[in-house]
């Protein structure tokens, strides 16, 4: 396929330019101004229309999608332990299959609408853990999108669901390794609901299968006050001897990490992932992001997938807080990109000869001129996600003009309505 008259907006490397682009399979295969079409090929005329590589939320977790507009707790929840306990621990033990394949197709349309083609997610369903990765691929498959797939481990429901969610992983994790659009990873909720064994077999089932923990870390202080009362140590501390500090896992919030743990991530290269909303929405406190270093990247925790959003928060959240003038605000769209690159071990976030053809186009008409020194601007006060028109992921549309192709969208929501009407009222019944 031949993808014509387009103006490609890349961050890494900066750059706006008029070009084509041609997709054979999954990849693109060649681009550049002059290329004409070959005989026989497919060719689609994009009239200047802007072309971005697909966005990456790199920390979700999909089954909070039916949450939205849930009735609050006749007692709001004081501190972070209380939002788990009073919200989304009745929820996710709530969750069934059905409400499970639900919770992601809804999530997962909701991203692809925004431009998001990589979901990075961390799912709990403690009443029906096994298996429950394989529905979520299910409902993404469905959708077009690509994922990152893991089940929490955690010690608070014990041993029984504890070794179910490795087992999970491990599963999951064995029948994706060579998936074209899918990968497991080894989730793990927070060190604070996980013993020192429960840390060292997550630890150890990352290393033997090559990939990495995607983990909870000092998101709120009960983290730290956790390891430091009952540990004697930092949070990293716990960690560290269970080889979950490498290059390959994902550090989701991080908002306690002391000055010391931070240099430890940069230096052992570890993922970290801001979620600004999230954290402002539960004043968990705002992160050193300035230090978090070159892995650094974007997730939305539960909330919708508009990286163009999320992205704004973080600016606006730093703007206002006078702090850390030193961040690199490209990495807000880039890192995640950079993550599933080295998940994949394929080309992401370019839009050069031999990367993956995951895009977005973007019907922007831009009321000032957009060049190459003014990208970061138009995309943290123009751009908007309801200018997502369509989206290709591995060489294939599955957006276009708006429509997500083979699914019903109304008929799928009028069905989440009524799941969501249900399991709210099933989460009011636990004391
Ligand atoms: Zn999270």
């Amino acid at each position: 396929m031949l993808i014509r008259n387009i103006r490609i907006f890349t961050l890494a490397p900066e750059q706006v330019k008029k070009t084509n682009l041609r997709i054979t399979g999954s990849e693109i295969t060649a681009e550049g101004p002059s290329l004409m079409p070959m005989k026989a090929e497919k060719v689609v005329d994009l009239e200047g229309k802007l072309v971005l590589p697909g966005f990456v939320n790199a920390h979700t977790h999909l089954y909070s999608s039916l949450s939205r507009g849930m009735p609050t707790p006749s007692k709001a929840p004081s501190n972070f332990t209380e939002i788990l306990e009073k919200i989304w621990w009745k929820l996710d033990v709530s969750l069934d299959a059905e409400t499970i394949y639900y919770s992601a197709l809804v999530g997962a349309i909701d991203a692809l609408k925004c431009g998001t083609t990589t979901l990075v997610d961390h799912h709990a369903s403690p009443s029906s853990i096994i298996g429950s990765l394989d529905i979520i691929k299910k409902a993404l498959k469905q959708v077009g999108i690509r994922g990152v797939l893991c089940y929490e481990v955690t010690d608070r429901g014990g041993k029984k669901k504890r070794d179910e969610g490795l087992e999970e992983n491990e599963r999951f994790i064995e029948g994706n390794k060579t998936d074209e659009y899918f990968r497991g990873y080894v989730g793990a909720h927070a060190a604070f609901t996980l013993s020192d064994e429960s840390l060292h077999l997550c630890g150890e089932m990352a290393a033997k299968h090559k990939t990495g923990v995607h983990i909870h870390v000092s998101e709120d202080v009960c983290d730290v006050n956790d390891a430091r009362e009952k540990y004697a140590c930092a949070v990293f501390d716990r960690l560290a001897p269970h080889k979950i500090l490498k290059k390959e896992s994902i550090l989701a919030h991080c908002v306690h990490l002391t000055l010391s743990e931070l240099k430890t991530s940069r230096d052992k290269e570890c993922w970290l992932v801001h979620n600004p909303r999230s954290n402002m929405n539960n004043r968990v406190g705002y992160a050193k992001v300035h230090l978090f270093g070159s892995k650094f990247a974007l997730g939305t925790d539960g909330f919708p997938s508009d990286m163009l959003e999320e992205a704004k928060f973080a600016f606006h959240k730093q703007r206002d807080s006078g702090m850390y003038e030193n961040i690199n605000h490209a990495n807000l769209i880039t890192g995640g990109q950079k993550m599933i690159s080295q998940i994949f071990r394929k080309k992401f976030g370019t839009l050069n000869k031999g990367a993956v053809a995951d895009l977005v186009v973007m019907n922007y008409p831009e009321p000032t001129p957009l060049e190459k020194n003014n990208l970061l601007g138009h995309y943290l006060f123009g751009m908007q996600s309801s200018m997502v028109e369509s989206v290709m992921v591995g060489g294939k549309w599955v957006m276009k003009n708006h429509k997500i192709r083979g699914i019903n969208e109304d008929e799928i929501f009028a069905k989440s309505r009524q799941l969501a009407r249900k399991l709210w009222k099933k989460m009011e019944k636990i004391s």
